[in-house]
């Protein structure tokens, strides 16, 4: 029985080659959740395999920075050269009907959400260990040396960060990694301040608003 109506926002971030994205994408095949995933929007071009409107709203820097001004976005950040961003009005609708949403961000993006939003899950997705993140980044082979460093580079100030989150999952097998974070999700949803309201309603205890 679920006693909160208004859905949790999840967070996942962490730094870039940690294997958000995987982790994610596990989540998802999981049984039993009722979750959306927020597909982001990028300046950055598509790479081999990517679908506009699945795993991101590719577009022009100059239709971002429009979207910036018009205060369309939940969050956004510039990561070593190219926007990212949250669109603002799905996440919102998914919300209030009661959906789980989960964001995937990187970490100036999750920082933004966290200082304007008050029912946010922060889980901070960490590699086993500094090689591992190197590896990973080496293996997906998409990006030049040079923005490989930059990534490592950003990672390395990322990590302090962690302390900001509510949790951190270990990315040392994706699946065990997808299960932590299924777990999670649903210990929120039991956490007393979010279904005290319902199930005193329920019990009559206090009413019906
Ligand atoms: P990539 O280029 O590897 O797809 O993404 C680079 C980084 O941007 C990753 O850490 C990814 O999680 C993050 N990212 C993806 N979408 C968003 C978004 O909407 N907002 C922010 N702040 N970061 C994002």
């Amino acid at each position: 029985m679920k006693l909160n109506e208004r859905g949790l926002l999840i967070v996942l971030s962490g730094p870039s080659g940690v294997g958000k994205g995987t982790v994610r994408k596990a989540l998802f095949e999981l049984e039993g959740h009722d979750l959306v995933y927020s597909i982001s929007m990028t300046t950055r071009p598509p790479r081999d395999g990517e679908v506009d409107g699945v795993d991101y709203y590719f577009v022009s820097c100059q239709e971002f920075e429009e979207r910036i001004k018009n205060d369309a976005f939940l969050e956004w950040a510039e990561f070593v050269g190219h926007y990212y961003g949250t669109p603002k009005d799905k996440v919102e609708d998914h919300l209030k009907a009661g959906r789980e949403v989960v964001l995937e961000v990187e970490v100036q993006g999750a920082l933004q959400v966290r200082n304007k939003t008050k029912d946010g899950v922060f889980i901070f997705v960490a590699p086993p260990n500094k090689e591992a993140l190197y590896r990973r980044l080496l293996r997906r082979g998409t990006e030049s040396d040079q923005v490989i460093q930059k990534r490592m580079d950003k990672a390395e100030r990322e990590f302090p960060l962690a302390h900001k989150y509510d949790y951190i999952v270990v990315n040392d097998e994706v699946t065990n990694a997808a299960d932590r974070i299924l777990a999670i999700i649903r210990a929120e949803h039991a956490r007393t301040e979010r279904s005290i309201h319902k199930y005193l309603e329920m019990l009559e205890v206090i009413e019906h608003e």
